[in-house]
């Protein structure tokens, strides 16, 4: 199949299984932006918690805050984004008028229908609004177009008010918008997304060896969760791509059906931002303490990942088709499974009653009850029980429990694991503890 086809089926799949809709699909969509559905807020809830387990509670040095998204537009002088630093060089087709990156396009040819571009210009990927009812320059100002600023701008407050030594790490998760002049390739370009970013603050002659710690530490992690080796890669980021403020980048990329790309950045920002905002300021954001008595700028070492990016890697990575089907009463040709990681999925226990028979859906209903705070869970009675099986394996459910005439009398069910399909007979009563064990072995077999 054609990586094109691959993403449309892609693609139609979250849109039809409630992941990920068009924004604004009613007026035609909107400027590339997307909304999540009921399983696209789980598993993107799912990859934010995981991220904030292993950067943020496995390090008792980290702490997370959440910044205002429009900060005083004195920030973006300070940080480089209003100067040259954050614009993209843009061309327009001068048949077609469709806009490219200068990158995207060569010998000034369209990439869509091969007429002529312009020259290129200088464009700001910073999204304008205005704060108050004048619409004049004075009261413009910016939607962030990265997290971490406000990180910068709260330095001495987070480390004075929690007692901070260094080295330590000020973490935050939330929205950023670029107006990106070509967004594509679904959630993974976007104008409006979310990152979760991470800023370590280390003495300068400590950030190589914390650079190779988060850089190892952040690969593991998709590696844990059950992304390919074979599909993720490092790239040492050259000097003449990097962004105004980095020393040092390092790309975590991931093979998706539409090539090698980006999905998080591990940065080098030396003291740039704190020094900068500093001099702006008139505000001191230095350091000191016992043992460093003379105040200095800390360096920062930067972990960047978008919550959209990730979700289409783990997606991309995960969807599976199996020819012929995968047995359990199918009528297709073709089945579609998702081999999610148990901790990503959006659910993790479907419950089923074999049938729609008031004695099955009651007893299917209490189990229901006794698992609804344990597991993220699903009730779903309509269709025959093979269609829900492949409903459950297209959203990558790991657990499957079917209630049927037997359990009735002997107070047992089935579960159904996504992977071997295997059915295992588990009394009710041992439900919870049984489930989470096979949930845990699952994780460890990923690992
Ligand atoms: P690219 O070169 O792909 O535009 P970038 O190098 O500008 O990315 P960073 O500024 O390093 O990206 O942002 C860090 C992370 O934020 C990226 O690795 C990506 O996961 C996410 N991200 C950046 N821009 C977007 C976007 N337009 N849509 C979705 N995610 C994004």
């Amino acid at each position: 199949m054609s990586e094109e086809n691959l993403m449309k089926e892609i693609v139609s799949l979250l849109k039809r299984r409630g992941f990920v809709y068009p924004s604004s699909e009613i007026y035609g969509g909107f400027g590339a932006s997307y909304d999540y559905g009921p399983l696209g807020i789980e598993m993107a809830n799912n990859i934010k918690n995981l991220w904030r387990t292993d950067v943020i509670r496995a390090h008792s040095q980290v702490v997370e805050t959440d910044g205002a998204i429009i900060l005083n537009p004195r920030t973006w002088e300070a940080s480089g984004h209003l100067g040259s630093g954050f614009a993209d060089s843009l061309v327009e087709c001068q048949k077609c008028h469709h806009r490219f990156k200068e990158e995207e396009v060569e010998d000034r040819r369209c990439p869509d229908c091969g007429g002529t571009t312009t020259e290129p210009r200088s464009y700001n990927l910073m999204m304008k609004t205005f704060i108050g009812p004048l619409e004049s320059t004075q009261n413009q100002a910016y939607l962030r177009p990265e997290t971490c600023q406000s990180i910068f701008l709260d330095f001495r407050l987070v480390a004075d008010s929690m007692r901070l030594k260094l080295p330590f790490g000020i973490a935050q998760i939330g929205k950023s918008f670029r107006n990106e002049i070509n967004p594509k390739n679904f959630l993974y370009r976007q104008r409006e997304f979310e990152q979760m970013e991470m800023e370590w603050f280390t003495v300068e002659s400590e950030t190589d060896k914390w650079f190779e710690y988060w850089k190892e530490r952040r690969l593991k992690w998709y590696l844990d969760l059950g992304l390919n080796k074979e599909n993720l890669r490092l790239f040492e980021v050259p000097k003449s791509e990097m962004a105004h403020y980095a020393r040092r980048v390092v790309d975590v990329e991931y093979k998706f059906p539409f090539g090698w790309h980006e999905i998080e950045g591990i940065h080098n920002r030396g003291d740039f931002d704190l020094s900068n905002h500093s001099q702006h300021s008139g505000r001191e954001l230095n350091y000191s303490d016992n043992d460093h008595p003379e105040a200095f700028y800390p360096h920062v070492i930067e972990t960047s990942a978008g919550v959209g990016r990730l979700m289409l890697a783990f997606i991309c990575d995960a969807y599976q088709k199996v020819s012929g089907g995968r047995g359990e009463q199918s009528q297709r040709s073709e089945e579609v499974v998702m081999q999610l990681s148990s901790r990503l999925a959006p659910i993790e226990v479907a419950v089923l009653p074999l049938m729609k028979k008031p004695e099955l859906t009651n007893k299917a209903k209490e189990i229901f009850e006794q698992l609804k705070f344990s597991f993220r869970i699903q009730y779903d009675e309509t269709g025959s029980i093979g269609r829900r099986y492949r409903r459950q394996d297209e959203i990558g459910t790991p657990l499957a429990v079917t209630i049927d005439y037997d359990s009735l009398e002997q107070n047992d069910v089935t579960v159904r694991d996504r992977i071997s399909m295997k059915q295992t007979r588990i009394a009710i009563e041992k439900l919870p503890l049984v489930l989470r064990q096979f949930l845990n072995e699952s994780q460890f077999n990923e690992s």
